[in-house]
């Protein structure tokens, strides 16, 4: 049966029907915050936090506004100094990067692996000089980067390792040994977004650190705070950068959501693979062995002509994402530190390759077959 184009439109992310599912709870919870007027800091800010930290077996978690200040602060946590360097991949969000620029630390870029298109473990230790103090792995898309390698390098280095987990919160990563820990915990500092997108989403903005160093979550819960533990005593020179009260409800009333919104990402991904098997114009999403992968995002890699598929299926009513368009170093904003096109080709051509399909926590088959059908039909076009 050739599947019909469905009737309602079809959503990159669908958050309506999400919460149509926990409405009742959340609307109490959310008038509840208002009766109580405490909009900042409210008791249901530290009640979450706590939890977070229970699921994702870290000693710390402290909230804050964004995922761009969870790692604007994290390095400044770290008492990096203007002229360090900070390894990172050039195929992310631009925050990974902007907050290294910002705090006047030097970005370096190392490429990524073609297949999973994390930071490649392999060519990092080339990138290192004696200003290098941290490198920020970014799990892309839900998957996480090679952490295992990653920490051994930056153990034998004496380097700091940020995770920027925004786009993997709930992912587990398995250790050789047979340990396996949440991504966002193993490194010196973890960050992550509550973008509404985000796989864990607030209603708004919003971001967390979490750390299992007492000193360092001891630091961060000062720069949050404008650098203050005693009131208008300040320590450290810090930021404004809070989660509202109203933001942490949300968060928590999902929480326990979370594993469950994962594991239908996860399904709808295997049944997207299902579709698109056999067809050697594209290819569906790599899985890393050592990692779980939360689909943030199903990212294909299309071999010719991306732009005309996009095309195609925006007119079969089917929305898409090219993430990410351009590698950073070689966006305008960062020509200063020198980088060339061409220094790093894998990140390149992903950015000529990809395309990411509607993924959420409520995907339906019929819609996913519409998708497959569509993009069958483009490929041949
Ligand atoms: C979303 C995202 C961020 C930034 O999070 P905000 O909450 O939007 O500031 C940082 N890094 C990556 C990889 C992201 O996807």
């Amino acid at each position: 049966m050739i599947p019909q184009p469905p009737t309602e439109q079809i959503a990159m992310v669908d958050l309506q029907t999400q919460y149509q599912k926990i409405k009742t709870e959340l609307d109490r919870a959310m008038q509840a915050v208002i009766d109580s007027t405490q909009f900042i800091n409210g008791r249901p800010v530290s009640q979450f936090a706590r939890n977070l930290e229970k699921y994702l077996g870290v000693s710390h978690v402290i909230p804050c506004a964004n995922g761009t200040d969870a790692l604007q602060i994290a390095l400044m946590a770290l008492g990096l100094q203007p002229g360090d360097e900070v390894i990172t991949t050039p195929f992310t969000f631009v925050a990974t990067a902007e907050v290294i620029a910002l705090l006047g630390l030097v970005p370096v870029f190392v490429d990524v692996h073609p297949d999973t298109f994390n930071i490649d473990e392999t060519k990092v230790e080339a990138a290192i000089t004696p200003k290098t103090r941290c490198i920020i792995p970014v799990h892309l898309f839900g998957q996480g980067a090679n952490m295992e390698a990653l920490m051994d390098i930056a153990g034998r280095h004496e380097l700091f390792v940020v995770e920027d987990n925004a786009q993997a919160i709930g992912a587990d990563f398995h250790f050789s040994d047979g340990r396996t820990q949440k991504l966002g915990g193993i490194g010196h500092i973890g960050c992550t977004s509550f973008f509404p997108s985000k796989n864990l989403g607030a209603y708004g903005d919003g971001g967390a650190l979490f750390t299992n160093d007492p000193v360092l979550a001891d630091k961060i819960t000062m720069i949050v705070n404008h650098g203050m533990k005693e009131r208008y005593y300040h320590d450290e020179i810090g930021v404004n950068s809070r989660l509202d009260t109203l933001q942490a409800v949300v968060l928590d009333i999902k929480l326990p959501h979370l594993d469950g919104y994962n594991a239908a990402r996860q399904a709808a991904a295997a049944y997207y693979d299902k579709g698109f098997s056999g067809n050697s114009q594209l290819a569906i999403p790599v899985r890393a062995p050592f990692s779980t992968h939360v689909f943030h995002q199903y990212t294909l890699l299309i071999d010719e002509g991306r732009d005309q598929v996009k095309a195609h299926l925006q007119d079969a009513g089917i929305p898409t994402g090219v993430y990410y368009p351009v590698p950073l170093h070689i966006q305008k904003a960062y020509r200063g530190y020198g980088y060339r096109e061409g220094d790093f080709p894998v990140s390149e051509m992903l950015a000529q390759k990809v395309l990411s399909l509607p993924m959420h926590s409520e995907m339906e088959p019929e819609i996913q077959d519409y998708i497959i059908q569509q993009l069958h039909k483009a490929l041949s076009l």
